[in-house]
Order: structure tokens, then sequence, then C-alpha cells
């Protein structure tokens, strides 16, 4: 069969290098980049994106299951992969069969592996939780971290927390923010005080990054400014600096209809023609990854470089434009994700009142990643 592409995801990989770079400029020096390639690299494909990484020096890899590692393993990840949630026990000798890190997630998820009685001895991090409340030991609970360090069980390389409300500009939130990273030094203080090692020490996602980038510490995990997107449309952070996105969603033109005034298009009878229409139909639905949400919402997509309306509900596997000023032919690509303004990442999760990680990770299987410089 020859190669004949419904809908795919361009990747470009050198803007990709473009962002690494610029984070690294606003980073202390000797703080790392723990790559956050979760949930499929945020859509834009694990494997291709960390090999990428890895080929430009990068060699700390984070992800939010065991699946997730054992994939970047397969495909000869040989960086270190930490995997940042939680790990059934039973399942803990593949993590040490791989030499992934596991995350030690909570009080009791200690408890049970500090009891238990492993050959070789697995790698961990310890979650602290400092005010969000999802994972995390509490900061307070210097015994049990203590333990942790000593057990013989775990090898323990590092020690991290989450910042919750790194992203708003309020003062309140700032004032949270501060306190989070607080009780993160005063426990690696108290640590050290004790004569522990620590290990590598991290506390700043995308928006901990662009709005304290001063802190100091081993590691810093981006996630979404990795591939180039801030979190929302309208974001006023501390550093700016120059991203450039990485994934552009891109389809074809499969057939044009001439629609009369007067006609419906599409399911529900959403869209009524009030005057003779051209419509042309794409080739990708919302079991690709292009949200049925968006229907009825203006969203546009670029078709040789005009915009055209999306028309009606969108279908599964197909949606329908309105190209009555456009010249379009079957075959024609169209960018539903990109560059342009009405057809940024952060345009259409604002229509879709969502963050961009949602928008770009939920991206589906069936399209193919192609990957270029
Ligand atoms: C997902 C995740 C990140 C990356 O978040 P971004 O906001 O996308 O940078 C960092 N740390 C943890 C613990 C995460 O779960």
């Amino acid at each position: 069969m020859k190669k004949y592409r419904r809908a795919w995801i361009e990747i470009n990989l050198s803007n990709l290098e473009n962002n690494i770079n610029e984070i690294k400029k606003i980073i202390p020096t000797n703080t790392k980049i723990m790559a956050v390639v979760k949930a499929n690299a945020y859509g834009h494909g694990a494997v291709g994106v960390s090999r990428e990484l890895e080929s430009i020096g990068i060699t700390d890899f984070a992800v939010a299951t065991l699946e997730e590692a054992i994939e970047l393993r397969r495909a000869k990840i040989k960086g270190n992969i930490l995997i940042l949630g939680y790990t059934p026990i039973e399942c803990l000798k593949e993590v040490i069969k791989y030499d992934f890190i596991q995350t030690i997630i909570d009080e009791d998820y200690a408890n049970i592996i500090i009891k238990m009685n492993f050959k070789e001895k697995l790698k961990g991090h310890i979650k602290i939780n400092t005010g969000m409340n999802r994972m995390g030991i509490d900061n307070k609970n210097l015994n049990l971290i203590e333990q942790i360090y000593k057990s013989n069980n775990i090898e323990v390389l590092g020690i991290f927390s989450h910042l919750s409300d790194s992203y708003n500009e309020s003062s309140s939130s700032k004032e949270f923010t501060k306190k989070q990273i607080d009780l993160f030094d005063n426990l690696i203080s108290s640590l050290k005080n004790k004569n522990i090692n620590v290990g590598n020490t991290h506390i700043q996602g995308s928006n901990g990054i662009l709005n304290y980038p001063e802190l100091n510490h081993s590691f810093v995990r981006p996630g979404i400014i990795l591939y180039g997107l801030y979190t929302e449309k309208y974001i006023n952070t501390k550093c700016k600096i120059n991203l450039k996105r990485v994934l552009f969603l891109k389809s074809r033109i499969i057939s044009i209809k001439d629609i009369k005034k007067g006609s419906f298009v599409g399911y529900g009878r959403k869209y009524e023609a009030l005057e003779d229409k051209k419509n042309a139909v794409v080739s990708i639905g919302h079991a690709d990854g292009y949200p049925r949400s968006l229907s009825l919402k203006n969203a546009k997509v670029l078709v040789n470089n005009s915009y055209a309306d999306v028309v009606g509900i969108i279908c599964m596997d197909y949606f329908m434009i309105d190209i009555t000023n456009i010249s379009v032919k079957v075959g024609d690509i169209v960018t539903l994700i990109g560059e342009d303004e009405n057809i940024k990442a952060e345009e259409l999760a604002s229509k879709l009142d969502t963050v961009t990680s949602e928008l770009v990770a939920r991206s589906g299987k069936r399209l193919e990643r192609v990957y270029i410089k």
C-alpha cells in the first residue's frame, strides 16, 4: 500500500532542542534537567522525544508509570528513569530488574517496602508533601524519612516535592509557594544536620522554573515547557523565555461538497447554512484527540494559509470546515494545532477551559508521529 497519512502529528525536534537550551539559560549552571516524558511525552511520542533528548545530552527522565518506563528502556533509552507515581508492590521487582528509580510515595508505601526483603536494593527518590496533599510523606516526619535513608531495601538517590500553586500570580499563591519551598529546604537541612547524604533534590515543574528560577536544586522537572507550551493562554511568568512549539497536528481534506442554503451539516443538525456554502471534510476526529467539545466554539483550522471555520459537531473520524472563500482541493493539508494565533494549543485549551497539557496529551494512538528537524 502506498503510504498515505489521513492525519498525523509532526514533531519538530529542533524546537525541542531550542526549549532545552532556553530552560538552561534561566536555571543555575549546576542544576540538571529531568525531562518529564509521561503520558507519551504529552502526546509527542515518548520514544521519539526521549531519543532526541538523550542525543543532546539529557540523562534523566521522569514518567508516571512503570509501563511508561519499560517502553523507554525497551527503546534503548539508557538514562535514569524516575517513576513519579505509584507502582504496585508486587511489581517492584520489575523496577529493580530494569534499573528504574521508584518514588516512595507516602508513609504506608515506605513502611511496606522497609519491611520487605529484596535481593537487590530498590533505587528510590522520597516524595515529600509540602502542601499539595496528593502524594508524599509529611515534611515533619523526620523519623520515617531517616529510616528510609537507612533501610537495607532502598538505595535513596534523591528527595523531592511538588509545588501546587507555582503558576498563579496572586500574593497568597506566592506566599503559599514560598512556604512549600521553605518546608522542603528546612527538611533537607535537618537531614543534613543528621549527617544524612540526601542525594538529589528537586521541586520545580514548568511553572516553578519560570516563576522561581533562582532555586538551587539538583534537578528541575519541566514537562509542558519542554514542548514549547505555556500551561494556559493568559499566563504571566517571571521569566520569559523563547519557547518554540514542538507539536503540529495535521490532517487532509478528503471530500468537498456544496452546501445549499437552508441545509444542515453534521450530527444533531447543529449547523444550518444561512446561504450557499462550500464545505470540506477533514479526515481526523475526536477519536484522534481533536476534542469534540471544540464543536460550536468558533474553532478554526489553517488550510492553504487561510483560516477555515470548523462547522457543526466534530465526529469521531472526521469534521467539516467552511471553505466558501478559500481555494482548496482534495489532498490539501490542514493544520489543526500549530503556531498561528487561532490554532495555538493555548488558544484551543482556552476554548475548552483546560490546560494545554490535557489538549496535547490526548492526541490519539491512531496518529503517526512524524519527526522532523
Ligand atoms: C507532571 C509533573 C511534572 C511536570 O509538570 P509540568 O507542569 O508539565 O512541567 C513535574 N513534576 C511532577 C511530580 C509531575 O507529576
